[in-house]
């Protein structure tokens, strides 16, 4: 029955569960956001510090299952240094990886392509998809500051 892509997957996930990456707090974020799974009770607080229209440092905490703990960690890893464009596409590709849709086959997930292994448990998806559309919601909270006082040092 057990199948090694599978059980490989598994191990991924579960160590970034057991050493969440960028759970460290970062001082003075750009932006930060919360996030809520209710069907499943995972909360995330995420934030995101930028520098250059690159995501310099981010912060991800979460507290829930080992699926959304392991997917926020994952994406700390996977956005660190982008830029929000890149970023953005990222979002859009899990989050289409994840509902099981088609996604461009030259996409370069490296480790996160360990998420689509989700959709297979649809009850998961949501977990796995928290810390994502959280993430979503940062960028978008960012463009709207930004096109409301783009000269602000604040
Ligand atoms: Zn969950």
């Amino acid at each position: 029955m057990s199948d090694p892509l599978e059980d490989l997957y598994r191990e991924i996930i579960l160590d970034h569960y057991h050493s969440p990456r960028g759970s460290r707090k970062i001082e003075n974020p750009d932006v930060t956001n919360e996030g809520k799974n209710p069907s499943c009770g995972d909360e995330i607080e995420l934030s995101l510090k930028l520098n250059d229209h690159k995501i310099d440092d981010i912060s991800v905490a979460c507290k829930g299952c080992a699926i959304s703990v392991a997917s926020g960690s994952l994406l700390a890893e996977a956005i660190k240094g982008k830029s929000i464009s890149e970023v953005k596409k990222i979002s859009a590709i899990v989050k289409a990886m994840l509902k099981g849709e088609d996604i461009p086959p030259d996409a370069e997930l490296g480790d996160i392509e360990v998420l689509k292994s989700v959709n297979k448990f649809p009850v998961r998806v949501k977990c796995a998809l928290l810390s994502w559309t959280t993430l979503i919601d940062c960028l978008d909270s960012l463009e709207n500051r930004s096109g409301a006082a783009v000269s602000s040092t604040e």
